[in-house]
């Protein structure tokens, strides 16, 4: 049997009668660069996340950089973020004109550990950026609650995070703003790139929504100096389509995670990803850990079972950081964790007979 890591042809075949005529009508509108399909998906999307505003942008990186500089954060700033995650979260930082500060991740949640933060704070630092990685949110009640105290911004990177929720709180919509990719392999996925921006503070909804459209809230009239960074319209018309199976997709990927986690219960050489009493994991990504990852990876390759690693070089180890100084050691949790990851074939579409395969397969491996 053959399982792919993911399979975005089969979720287009469940939603190619809804999703063909929506892409169609932009064309006959020719509605291409914002306006009104983006507009009505950025209103849905705002709902969905229970907050007041949404804007969509180019991508996920995007998101981020935008609510760092909408913040005021550039030069000289510093901005604490996990170095367990996708290099866009820390380039967003640098782009931005400040210094990422990395803090450890807790082993049991993968995500930031908020008793390794108040270490990190300096009389430079300006934001913190929580990842709610793999679908799981961070422990954010914690997190809010130092920023607070030090007078620090939240901007949450809920790239990996549609859906997911945090005591009943819909991930990104806890800080100053929440950050989305709808990158095509994301729980939402555009047909190409595409991102948002959610938050409840008015100002800084307008003010991002001008920067993304070259800061101008008039055309050619330019308030502030901006950028392009906006959504096109058929992005805004998919995502719509798309947003309305999130939920049963994100319990589709659930059950699959569950099945996985019940069937490998036995296999006591691997760690398998647990979901935290306060959270609603998504399973963006199924990673499990074994200190034998590669030779465990080659092996289900060779039984047809596609995998991933997410991440197999922690952010603050990457070439592109050495300046920072940071040494192998420095962040032991996220190192560990990043030689052992091991991501599972993962959305809404696989199959039992699927799951049990690869679950199957693994077990073969130790048996
Ligand atoms: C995907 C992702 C991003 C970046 O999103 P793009 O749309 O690819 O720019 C940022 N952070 C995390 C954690 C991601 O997974």
């Amino acid at each position: 049997m053959n399982v792919p890591f993911l399979d975005l042809k089969a979720q287009y075949k469940t939603i190619k009668d809804e999703v063909l005529p929506a892409i169609n009508e932009v064309i006959e509108n020719t509605a291409f660069a914002g306006g009104p399909y983006v507009a009505k998906f950025e209103q849905a999307f705002a709902d969905f996340c229970g907050v007041k505003h949404c804007i969509g942008v180019g991508n996920g990186t995007d998101a981020l950089w935008l609510s760092l500089v909408a913040l005021g954060i550039g030069h000289g700033d510093e901005v604490i973020t996990t170095p367990n995650t996708f290099i866009a979260t820390a380039e967003a930082i640098s782009l931005a004109g400040a210094i990422p500060i990395f803090v450890d991740i807790e082993e049991k949640t993968h995500n930031m550990n908020p008793a390794l933060l108040a270490n990190a704070i300096t009389k430079k630092t300006k934001a913190i950026i929580p990842v709610h990685l793999f679908g799981q949110p961070a422990d954010m009640d914690p997190i809010l609650e130092i920023a607070k105290k030090h007078g620090l911004k939240v901007v949450e990177d809920a790239c990996q995070a549609h859906g997911a929720e945090y005591k009943g709180r819909k991930a990104g919509s806890m800080g100053n703003t929440g950050c989305f990719s709808f990158y095509p392999g994301k729980n939402l996925g555009a047909y190409g790139e595409g991102g948002a921006v959610v938050t409840n503070d008015d100002a800084l909804a307008a003010n991002m929504r001008m920067f993304r459209d070259h800061g101008q809230a008039k055309k050619y009239y330019h308030g502030i100096i901006g950028w392009n960074a906006r959504l096109d319209g058929i992005q805004g018309a998919v995502l719509s389509v798309k947003l309305k199976h999130l939920a049963d997709w994100n319990d589709a990927r659930r059950k699959h995670a569950k099945r996985y986690s019940e069937l490998l219960a036995s296999v006591k050489d691997i760690i398998v990803p647990g979901e935290m009493d306060y959270a609603k994991h998504v399973y963006h990504i199924y990673a499990l850990r074994s200190p034998e990852r590669d030779k465990l990876m080659a092996y289900l390759a060779e039984k047809g079972v596609s995998c991933g690693i997410h991440y197999p070089v922690p952010v603050h180890l990457q070439d592109a950081y050495g300046f920072l100084k940071y040494r192998e050691g420095s962040f032991p949790i996220a190192e560990k964790c990043a030689s052992q990851y091991l991501s599972l074939p993962m959305f809404a579409e696989l199959t039992d007979e699927q799951v049990a395969y690869v679950a199957q397969q693994i077990k073969g491996y130790y048996a």
